[in-house]
């Protein structure tokens, strides 16, 4: 059988859990400042949810680029490289199309406040108001009001405004109008900024001149490799077990689902009763379903927008958007130019999910279900593309089962937890010494920008933590 782990020695500064874009971040930081990182990924590839896959045919799919901020540009500068910010670039036209709406936009503040001004006659003065309050909002702020309740005094019996402002962010990051407002606030600024950015070249681009950097940088990195163990001592971490075999660090960081890590990796006799129930009390985010439809080589297909947010439902409803009979969806058009000289086209059709209802069905019911999700998929898109199904020569469908299986994220949970999972993470270093979570959590921490982000901020306390270790050790 073949050693996924050959070569690596017995003992390292830092073994990073996870080669998500937290994971990668936060190695890639460590080594840069003269840390000896080791990054162990389950997975026979790199970037976790940020991932792609290929078929036969020549196609190319990704799992999560549809969209990220502007913000990306500068945290791919700083902690990446002038390169890799490079490629990053506008998605022009976002499109909504609902029974109470159609209509297109850059999806920036300018053209946001325009729309709301205009084709939804709120008052200038209701709308500076709102884009200023979202815009002063910070994790240190009140988190006790909820996004409901933002809306509702801004907006009151809006429930079209509310979908305009709110489905967006919804498959964004998970969050429901019971969420606290400030996760909502946070994340839509991001947006509202500059609009909606994304990665020329694709996904595989991205992650693979990731990895080359980690590499130059020095990180030794390893997929097909499992973390089984976090290895303890008293209150201080000491190493991992990954595929068997104990490996020794002065500290660890888990990129891995935060309930994983701690009550499976780590287990609750190390941990204090008041944490455990903390982290048992943590929510998970819900998972997505997606449908992946490739068009054959040498088809063109008309340019109908680049992420187009469509739903038959009269009204929005956050439950409604993660049911299994959804008919709210966001197709991601991929045209040539995401990567230049393919001359290929394909689409991928997102819809947030429930874990519970595809995992309780018998893999008879689950075969006929993503067969259902696939055919009323292509159906929908019908409506933008009509001639649309006799170009498809590749068709596929992922569900939360899915998510679970290629992550190891706890009931597929594709943006983390919920805003508690963030103390939990933060405080994980004062129940073990030396162990540290960076990843989705807490629905600011998810999405692109919020992993990176968050992987570099973790990192500064891993060196800070490793620095002081050594200084009192002499
Ligand atoms: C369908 C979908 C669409 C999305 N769309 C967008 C979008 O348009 N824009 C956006 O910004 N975000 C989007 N996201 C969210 C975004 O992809 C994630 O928030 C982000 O990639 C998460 O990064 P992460 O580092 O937190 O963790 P992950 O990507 O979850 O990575 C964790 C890694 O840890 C590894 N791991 C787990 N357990 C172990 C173990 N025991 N041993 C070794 N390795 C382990 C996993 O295999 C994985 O590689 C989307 C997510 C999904 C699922």
């Amino acid at each position: 059988m073949r050693d996924w782990l050959q070569g690596i020695d017995n003992e390292y500064d830092i073994i990073v859990i996870g080669g998500g874009l937290a994971g990668l971040t936060a190695a890639n930081t460590l080594a840069k400042i003269g840390h000896r990182v080791l990054l162990l990924e389950q997975h026979a590839n790199y970037g976790g949810m940020a991932t792609w896959f290929t078929r036969p045919g020549g196609h190319v799919f990704d799992i999560s680029l549809h969209g990220f901020p502007i913000g990306m540009i500068k945290s791919c500068r700083k902690y990446w490289t002038q390169e890799i910010a490079d490629s990053i670039v506008q998605l022009k036209h976002i499109r909504f199309d609902n029974p109470q709406f159609s209509l297109e936009t850059t999806f920036d503040i300018n053209d946001f406040k325009h729309i709301l001004k205009t084709r939804f006659e709120i008052p200038q003065e209701t709308v500076d108001t709102f884009f200023t309050t979202v815009r002063a909002m910070n994790f240190y702020d009140d988190q006790a009001m909820t996004t409901r309740e933002l809306f509702e005094k801004f907006f009151p019996g809006r429930d079209d405004v509310v979908r305009l402002l709110m489905e967006p962010i919804a498959y964004a990051n998970g969050s429901t109008m019971d969420d606290p407002a400030i996760t909502y606030g946070i994340v839509f600024s991001n947006f509202m900024s500059k609009g909606v950015y994304t990665f020329q070249g694709g996904t595989d681009k991205l992650i693979k001149k990731m990895r080359a950097e980690a590499m130059r940088n020095g990180v030794t990195l390893k997929t097909n490799a499992c973390v089984e163990r976090i290895l303890v001592d008293g209150r201080h971490v000491t190493g991992v077990r990954a595929n068997g075999r104990d490996i020794r660090a002065k500290s660890v960081l888990s990129n891995a689902n935060l309930k994983n890590t701690i009550l499976k990796m780590v287990g609750p006799e190390h941990l204090s009763k008041n944490f455990l129930d903390e982290t048992n009390a943590v929510r998970l985010n819900n998972s997505s379903c997606q449908v992946y439809i490739g068009i054959r080589k040498g088809e063109r297909i008309d340019h109908v927008g680049d992420l187009l947010f469509t739903s038959r439902l009269p009204h929005f409803s956050s439950e409604a958007l993660c049911a299994r009979d959804v008919t709210s969806r966001t197709f991601s058009v991929y045209y040539p130019d995401i990567r230049p000289g393919t001359d290929r086209y394909s689409i991928v059709s997102s819809t947030n999910a429930n874990y519970s209802d595809w995992a309780s069905l018998s893999p008879e019911e689950y075969e006929a279900e993503k067969h259902k999700l696939i055919d009323e998929t292509v159906a929908a898109l019908e409506k933008y593309l009509p001639d649309v199904r006799p170009k498809i020569d590749h068709l596929e469908a992922s569900t939360p089962k899915t998510f679970e299986h290629y992550t190891m994220h706890m009931h597929g949970a594709s943006f983390g937890t919920k805003f508690e999972g963030l103390k939990v993470s933060m405080d994980l270093p004062n129940q073990v010494h030396g162990l540290f979570h960076a990843g989705s959590v807490g629905i600011i921490m998810s999405g692109w920008l919020g992993a990176v982000n968050y992987g570099v901020i973790v990192a500064n306390n891993v060196d800070k933590y490793v620095r002081e270790a050594a200084a009192k050790h002499g």
